[in-house]
């Protein structure tokens, strides 16, 4: 891999050249001892030393003075032999500790899943790696991110969204052998390469979407993904910094993310207000949330067969500005990205247990819980916080989840379902036959009501094949003795299709759309009155 190959040279030479100094240090020492002892020799065989002192040694017998030179030879010759052990062991720790920090600083600026440099090698080594490359005018930035990779996570569990992730690396690094391959974290990769006269990077981005999306078997389990491309490239007018190109690649990329799946983009100076434009609405959602404004609004869950009110399904709303709305999916999953979801959450459950005590306790409210919150293993335990604050009774919550939620950790979603039941707090599962393993789910967790998603309960009576879907979802439900729902109710002709198939509750604008308490109220009242009982029936 060039990046690795590149940076593992530069840090071995630095290392190389430190090795040397030290060696050499440690070697002109030894030389210098060896030059004394050398000088000393010839000064001792000029003056006929020996001669001199074998009359010596032999003139003061008594002293045994042989002896102590031996002594002293045999010391001299143990010194020299440990200062050579004692160079080896200098030499393999030397070299010991080279290969750990090359390993060490190898660690720090790549990415231990899929071997890849990271997001810190892009800000300490890329710079200089693209100047001994020709410089930034002569390289093109294609940012990458993975179409559907949570959904496929959710699939095949964390170990197999990783050796998804490998492979996808790998993939790239065949398609850009000669490029910086980069892992920016999650599943957001960088290529920077470098631009060629008959280059076209449109037809390059297209070579990745097209590669990235076919299907591959992780853990037996066929998957596949898609990818969307954010194209920027140096322009003739201006010198641009690998900062700005990032910057642009990544506009690109949302704004082709945007477009749908699949998507490659080049970058266009207008797109700059756009994404300006996110960072407003992330700025005002955070004063949304803090100033608490936004707020829950209503919708009734009817009982089909009697027309009576369930309960209410708990919907966020917010108007930045009068007259401006921005819908729950979009402002939900922005404060799920910037961590604000619980605050957001607990804002809108805190007013909808308090709002709940004005109406009749048999009414129930059912609460949506984002997928990520579902892995918090204290959810419970702010839920039943809440609800003793408020004072709402648990039998008066239902939650409601998605399937994707429960497959993300379904160790944590399952310690929280069952604690909170075992207060009698309710569980829906949401918007089923949309997520994946559903009858898994089924039988391993135990939920009191299942919704049917809007997309089936708007072909009833229009598509037979979803139609039929419709019915065996109704009659899995039956035989696990789970009622179900039918979310978005239109049209007369769908509830009376839903009912012969035994379908329990509805929910939709046939009935009511989302309304405020003050609405919600109203229509209670609405509905218990005798009229309002008779319009529900005939509805
Ligand atoms: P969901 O949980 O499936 O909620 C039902 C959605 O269907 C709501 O959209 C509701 O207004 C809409 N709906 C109900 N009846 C009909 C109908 O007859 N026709 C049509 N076309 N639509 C109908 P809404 O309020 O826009 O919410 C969209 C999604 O946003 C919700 O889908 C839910 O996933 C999420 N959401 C809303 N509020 C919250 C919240 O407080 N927390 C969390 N985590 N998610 C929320
Ligand atoms: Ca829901
Ligand atoms: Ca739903």
């Amino acid at each position: 891999m060039l990046s690795g190959k590149w940076l593992f040279r530069a840090e071995e030479t630095m290392k190389k050249k430190r090795f040397w100094r030290i060696s050499i240090g440690v070697y002109s020492e030894l030389l210098l001892l060896s030059a004394v002892a050398l000088v000393l020799w010839a000064v001792a065989v000029h003056n006929d030393a020996y001669e001199q002192l074998h009359d010596f040694i032999e003139a003061h017998e008594a002293l045994e003075l042989d002896e102590v030179l031996v002594g002293l030879i045999c010391a001299g010759l143990m010194g020299f032999v440990f200062a050579v052990r004692r160079m080896n062991d200098f030499r393999r720790e030397a070299r010991f500790r080279r290969s750990a920090e090359t390993q060490a600083s190898w660690t720090a600026v790549h990415d231990a899943l899929t071997g890849l440099p990271n997001r810190r090698f892009l800000e300490q080594h890329a710079v200089q790696m693209i100047a001994e490359r020709g410089g930034m005018q002569c390289h093109a930035v294609l940012a990458i991110d993975l179409d559907g990779f949570k959904r496929v996570n959710d699939l095949i569990g964390h170990d197999g969204g990783d050796a998804l992730l490998a492979d996808i690396a790998q993939r790239l690094r065949r398609l850009f052998p000669d490029d910086i391959v980069v892992r920016l974290g999650g599943d957001e990769f960088v290529v920077i390469c470098k631009i060629a006269p008959a280059l076209q990077l449109t037809v390059r981005a297209e070579e990745i979407i097209s590669n990235l999306s076919r299907p591959v078997a992780i853990k037996g389990v066929h998957v596949e993904i898609g990818a969307c491309v954010g194209i920027a490239a140096p322009s003739d007018r201006q010198v641009a910094t690998l900062k700005d190109l990032l910057l642009r690649a990544d506009y690109a990329l949302y704004s082709g993310k945007k477009a749908g799946r699949g998507c490659a983009m080049h970058y266009d100076p207008a797109m700059d207000g756009a994404m300006s434009g996110r960072a407003k609405l992330e700025q005002q959602l955070r004063r949304a949330v803090r100033q608490k404004a936004i707020v829950p609004h209503y919708q009734p869950l009817i009982d089909l067969e009697t027309g009576d009110v369930r309960g209410f399904e708990v919907l966020a709303r917010w108007e930045p500005a009068p007259g401006q709305f921005i819908p729950p999916d979009e402002f939900i999953q922005i404060a799920d990205d910037i961590g604000i979801i619980i605050e957001l959450s607990e804002n809108l459950l805190r007013r909808a247990c308090t709002d709940a005590l004005n109406w009749p306790a048999h009414l129930k409210i059912a609460f949506n819980v984002a997928p990520s919150m579902m892995g918090d293993r204290l959810l419970a335990h702010r839920i039943l916080t809440i609800l003793a604050d408020t004072g709402l009774s648990p039998r008066q919550l239902e939650i409601e989840v998605t399937e994707s939620a429960l497959v993300r950790d379904l160790d944590t979603a399952t310690a929280v379902i069952n604690s909170l039941r075992k207060e009698g707090v309710t569980f829906a599962l949401d918007d089923f036959g949309t997520g994946y393993s559903s009858l898994s789910q089924l039988s391993n967790l135990t939920f009191d009501y299942i919704k049917i998603d809007r997309a089936f309960v708007e072909a009833v009576g229009k598509d037979r094949k979803r139609m039929k879907i419709v019915k065996s979802i109704i009659a899995l439900a039956d035989g696990l003795d789970i009622p179900t729902t039918a979310e978005g109710i239109e049209r007369p002709e769908q509830l009376a299709q839903l009912k012969s198939l035994d379908c329990k509750f509805g929910q939709g604008y046939l009935f009511a759309r989302p309304m405020t308490f003050t609405e919600a109220s109203g229509f209670l009242q609405n509905a218990a009155a005798p009229e309002g009982v008779a319009q529900m029936k005939q509805a």
